[in-house]
Order: structure tokens, then C-alpha cells, then sequence
């Protein structure tokens, strides 16, 4: 029998890797840049003819190549930039495949024009579908030029699949925007069939941002920039005013290569929040710079996908940027600046004007009057029924000077109330017996109360009032968890999102039967944003079973019962002070959501019938 497996001719072998490679001419257009800039090049010019069908040709003023080097460059495999698989993971350079130029000369017609700054006479070489068809010593500048003709003119298949040149013009110039961004330093231009399109001169990174969009994004762009040990986050977001409602100007990279990741994206328009529409998409222009050992972007050929091996710290990182430069950017436009970009820049790496947005929603002193006014003494005002007590007068935590809240999870781990430490000095009046009840004095006598029943009021009361009014005050995950459901838990989530959303819980749908966590409630206590969730859905399905109660109840119920301060909880005086006080100011003190007494009453006449008098 004879063997019929042969190995295919380089030539073929070529065209079918160039079909990764060049989809289009705007793929082959990006390679082209991508060397132009590996090779050091200071300034690169693009010609377009034909929007890339007839002609694309990169001039680029860097290293040249050698005579051999030029030949070698056409081979597949061929590449100056990595040399051991060691290296796949310390990649900085744009290229390393080492298949872009064998592949486009696959499938076009290219002339290579190259010369080093040492030699004299530089080196012409024209391929053909991978045929060598002229070598010859040339005088050109030094730097290198690559002309690549009438790409898939022997893969007609191919050609008449190309778009039409509006759309494939368009993704010439998305191409050549990527790098020209990721690249502010190096001057580029680009023109098409003999006009100059674009001129972009060496410069900051802002100033790239307007040669290339345009003067009015000049006093539109807010500096974003974020240092941790595992990612550096820098760039430019749009203000929110500035947000489009459709795509395109989105631009992340990562050690200088553009990315797509809708995950990240995510992160971006999530920080935005409320401050664009859900149709709309902010600009934004970041740079994330993450150890290359941290990274894999050999998933994919043409390279704009990437693996992290934390992307979630990676998402937390630009979420926590982008919501920093916009608190900054709103303090500024309260202030009223009209900044020019570059004093942005100062104003935001000076790190005594940063503004600490992650403590926007639980931050909040407790020395407001109207706080006082109902707090410390104010609760025994109450108690005895000469205050009327105003719930509805504020509706979410953010404007309701009364509201027990907790620190978010990145303002502090241990404290449990979001009570400044200046101003939780002991009153000596309240103490707590077998960390369970808080006993308080009052003129009249003494109050007994059970810490947990008595927050579980407060909470009820107010996420009921939450969830009839607006929505419930948001801390944001720092680690966004993925819940997996069963399909009946699942579909019932779907079915609470917006009481979860007036509640604070941010939850999207992440695929099959499962849920994103991106905040929790802004007062709840949470060291687990994952059992809180899953608690309260068995909470919520235990109150189904058991009692009849309406949605939204049995939600208020359920995360009241969740949230609550438990029993054996140690309570600093100003925290029981408070507690007290909230469980006054309720329209129903006595009793906890569950029907349990939340406290007891020991008047004087009773001490005093204790002692016989
Ligand atoms: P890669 O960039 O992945 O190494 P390419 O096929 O794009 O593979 O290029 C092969 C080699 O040719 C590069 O490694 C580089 O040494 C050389 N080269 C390509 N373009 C240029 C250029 N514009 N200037 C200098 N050298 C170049
Ligand atoms: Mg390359």
C-alpha cells in the first residue's frame, strides 16, 4: 500500500497560515505598524490606495535590516524577538510570531525596501504569493518600507470576500488608531489614495487623543490612574456628558497592545453607573501595565485576546480607577475649573486631592445635627413619646442622617459602623450583657434590649422603604463572585432583580444559572458577598414555604434576618446608642419583623417595688 502523507509546500503551508494572519487589509495593515514600531521607529507613514485592496505601504524610520535579515524576514517562524519559549512569557514587543510578513507575502505582491544606519546601500527585495522574484542592493533611507500590492491576488476566493472599501477603510483606520494611541510618541500620518488623512505629531498621550478625535475632546478627557502591585492602570476616560450611544471609541491595552475584553469594558461602563444611560458608552483610552509573566496572549493569533490569571483583581483595579477619576472629575466640575488637560494631569497625580470614591457610599459622620437630635438622648425623647419620628423623611442611606451604616469592605475590615473613631467615646450610659442585649439608662428607669431583633426592625423597616421608593445605596464588590444556581433559584433571582436592585444588590445574569455580583447593599455587613446572596435566596424560599407573604416583605424579611447584627456581637457604646435610637425612630419598636419583643421596660416603680419601696 502506498503512503499518501506529504508535507505541504511552504508556499501552501503560507496561504493557509495567512488566513489567521491577513483576514484583511486592515490586519496586514496592523502587523505592518506593529514592526515599523518594534523596530524603533520615531516616524511612520502609512499609504493607503484603494482602502488597502490595492496598496498598503508602511515607511517607518528605524533599525532596517540587513541584507539577510530581509531575505530571512519572508520565512515563516522568522522573528528577531523571541528565541527560546521562555520568552513567549516576557513579551513586550508587538510581534512575535514571526509570521506576519511570510504570510502577507503569501497572498500579495510586497516590496521590501530596507537599510540599516551602518551600510551604505541599502537591500530591495519584491516576493510574490512566497516567490522571491527580485534581490537587489538599492539607496534608501535608513528605516524600513514595506509595500504590500493587490493583496489575495492569487487567492481570488479570498478578494471577492473583501468588503466593500467603505467598511474595509473603516477598519484600516481602527487599526491604525490603535496604535498610533498606544503609541503618542511616535509621529505618525496616513494617507489615502494622495491625501493626507491624518498627521499626528509625537507628542502626550492627551494630545494624541484630540489630533486624532478631534479638538472638542480637549476639554472633555479626565485623567485615570491607579498603582497596585499586581496591575498600573493610566489613561484618559470621557466625562459622562461626552458618553456615545454607539461604539467605538473604547481602547484598552495592555502593556501597549490593544485588547478587546467585554469583561473589562464591563468594569469601565459598570464605574460609570448611573452617570451615563444604559444605552451609551464612555470614552476611554487605558493602559494597563500587568507583569507579562501574568499574562497569555498567545490565544489567539491576531492577538487582541488576552488571558490574566487574575482577571478579577485586574477588573476590581480599573473599576476602583475609573470611579476615582470620576469623583475627582466631579469635585472638579463642582469647583468649577476649566482645566486644560495637562493640568488635570497635576492636579490628579497629587495624591492629597484624590477623592476616595469607594467610601462614597457609606461615608458619613455622625455629628450632623439632625443626627444628634436623634441619637444619644434622642432616643430616650422618643421613647417617651414627645418626638414624632419622621421615617420617610429621607429615603436611602445617602441622605438619611439616621442610618446605622456600615463601611464598606475596602474601608475597613473590622468596623462594623461607620462611626469615626474620634466620636465613639464611651457615654458610660449603655453596656451589653452576654454581647446579646444592650441595657440603656433612661430617666424614667432602664431599657432592655435584644440587639439582634432590634436591628432586625430597623433593617425591615428600611429596606421595605427601599424597596417601595428608590434604589438602596450600592457598595460595590471589590471581587465581583459568580453565583451558580440551580434553574428554580435561578429563575426566581431573575424574577426579584428589580426588589434586589432597590435593596442594593447589583446582580446580572453571567451565563447559564448563573449570577455577577457587582454590590451589595452599601449597609450590610459583608464578608462574604456570595453567602449573603445565597443566604438570602434560602432565606427567601424558607418564608415562601412557611408564611404567605408578599414579595417584597418576604425580601425585606429575608435580608433583615441576614444582614442583622447577631447575638455575641461586641457593640461599642456610640453603635448601641445608635441602635436604640434607629429602633425608635421605627413606626413599630416593639417587635421584630418576625413577631419577637425587640425590647423590655424596667421603670423606676418597678426597681423601686423591687427594694420594697
Ligand atoms: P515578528 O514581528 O512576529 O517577529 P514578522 O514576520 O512580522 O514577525 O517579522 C519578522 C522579522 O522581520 C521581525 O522579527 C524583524 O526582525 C524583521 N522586521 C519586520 N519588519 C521590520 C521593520 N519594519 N523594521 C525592521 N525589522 C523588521
Ligand atoms: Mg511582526
Amino acid at each position: 500500500m502506498s503512503n499518501i502523507i506529504q508535507l505541504l509546500p511552504d508556499a501552501i503551508a503560507n496561504q493557509i497560515a495567512a488566513g489567521e494572519v491577513v483576514q484583511r487589509p486592515a490586519s496586514a495593515l496592523k502587523e505592518l505598524l506593529e514592526n515599523a514600531v518594534d523596530a524603533g521607529a520615531t516616524h511612520i507613514q502609512v499609504v493607503i490606495k484603494d482602502a488597502g485592496k490595492q496598496l498598503i505601504q508602511v515607511i517607518d524610520n528605524g533599525k532596517g535590516m540587513s541584507a539577510t535579515d530581509a531575505r530571512m524576514s519572508f520565512e515563516r517562524h522568522a522573528t528577531s524577538k523571541i528565541r527560546t519559549s521562555q520568552d513567549l512569557f516576557a513579551i513586550r514587543t508587538f510581534g512575535f510570531r514571526g509570521e506576519a510578513l511570510a504570510s502577507i507575502a503569501a497572498v500579495a505582491q510586497v516590496e521590501l525596501k530596507t537599510r540599516q544606519t551602518e551600510t551604505e546601500l541599502g537591500t530591495l527585495i519584491q516576493i510574490e504569493g512566497s516567490e522571491v522574484k527580485k534581490q537587489e542592493p538599492v539607496a534608501v533611507p535608513v528605516g524600513t518600507s514595506v509595500a504590500m500590492k493587490n493583496l489575495f491576488f492569487n487567492v481570488p476566493a479570498r478578494r471577492n470576500f473583501l468588503k466593500s472599501n467603505p467598511v474595509e477603510m473603516r477598519h484600516i483606520v481602527d487599526e491604525f488608531q490603535r496604535v498610533a494611541l498606544s503609541y503618542p510618541e511616535v509621529a505618525f500620518s496616513l494617507f489615502q489614495q494622495d491625501l493626507e488623512v491624518f498627521s499626528l505629531p509625537s507628542g502626550k498621550l492627551s494630545q494624541r487623543i484630540v489630533s486624532l478625535f478631534g479638538k472638542s475632546y480637549q476639554g472633555q478627557l479626565v485623567p485615570c490612574n491607579e498603582e497596585t502591585l499586581h496591575v498600573n492602570v493610566k489613561g484618559y476616560i470621557g466625562k459622562p456628558e461626552n458618553a456615545k450611544k454607539t461604539r467605538g471609541e473604547q481602547f484598552f491595552f495592555v502593556n501597549n497592545r490593544y485588547i478587546k475584553s467585554s469583561y473589562l469594558h464591563h468594569a469601565v461602563s459598570s464605574a460609570f453607573g448611573g452617570l451615563i444611560q444604559n444605552d451609551q458608552f464612555p470614552f476611554y483610552v487605558l493602559f494597563l501595565d500587568i507583569d507579562p509573566a501574568h499574562i497569555d496572549i498567545n490565544v489567539h493569533p491576531t492577538k487582541t485576546e488576552i488571558k490574566f490569571d487574575d482577571e478579577r483583581t485586574v477588573y476590581a483595579v480599573i473599576r476602583s480607577a475609573v470611579k476615582q477619576a470620576l469623583g475627582a472629575h466631579h469635585v472638579m466640575s463642582a469647583l468649577d475649573f476649566s482645566l486644560d488637560v495637562n493640568f488635570q494631569e497635576n492636579w490628579a497625580s497629587n495624591p492629597d486631592t484624590k477623592v476616595q470614591v469607594d467610601r462614597e457610599y457609606s461615608y458619613k459622620t455622625f455629628n450632623t445635627p439632625e443626627f444628634k437630635k436623634s441619637s444619644v438622648s434622642g432616643w430616650e425623647r422618643l421613647f417617651e413619646g414627645n418626638f414624632t419620628p419622621t421615617p420617610s423623611a429621607a429615603q436611602n442611606s445617602e441622605e438619611d442622617p439616621e442610618f446605622l451604616t456600615f463601611p464598606s469592605r475596602a474601608t475597613s475590615d473590622e468596623s462594623r459602623f461607620l462611626i469615626p473613631p474620634q466620636e465613639s467615646e464611651a457615654t458610660g450610659t449603655t453596656f451589653q450583657v452576654e454581647l446579646s442585649y444592650i441595657i440603656a439608662q433612661m430617666s424614667t428607669g432602664l431599657l432592655i434590649v435584644d440587639q439582634q431583633s432590634a436591628h432586625e426592625r430597623i433593617l425591615y423597616d428600611r429596606y421595605l422603604r427601599q424597596l417601595q421608593s428608590s434604589q438602596g445605596a450600592s457598595q460595590q464588590c471589590l471581587f465581583p463572585p459568580t453565583v451558580q444556581l440551580n434553574a428554580g433559584d435561578f429563575a426566581l433571582v431573575m424574577d426579584m432583580l428589580p426588589e434586589l436592585y432597590s435593596l442594593g444588590f447589583i446582580v446580572e445574569e453571567f451565563g447559564k444559572d448563573t449570577v455577577l455580583i457587582q454590590g451589595v447593599p452599601a449597609d450590610v455587613q459583608v464578608k462574604n458577598e456570595k453567602e449573603l446572596f445565597e443566604g438570602l435566596v434560602e432565606q427567601f424560599k424558607n418564608f415562601k414555604n412557611e408564611l404567605s407573604l408578599d414579595k417584597r416583605e418576604n425580601l425585606a424579611r429575608s435580608l433583615s434576618r441576614r444582614a442583622s447584627i447577631k447575638k455575641g456581637q461586641k457593640l461599642n457604646p456610640q453603635e448601641m446608642e445608635t441602635l436604640v435610637g434607629q429602633l425608635f425612630a421605627s413606626q413599630n419598636p416593639n417587635y421584630s419583623p418576625a413577631g419577637n419583643k425587640t425590647f423590655v421596660k424596667l421603670d423606676l416603680s418597678s426597681i423601686h417595688s423591687f427594694f420594697g419601696k
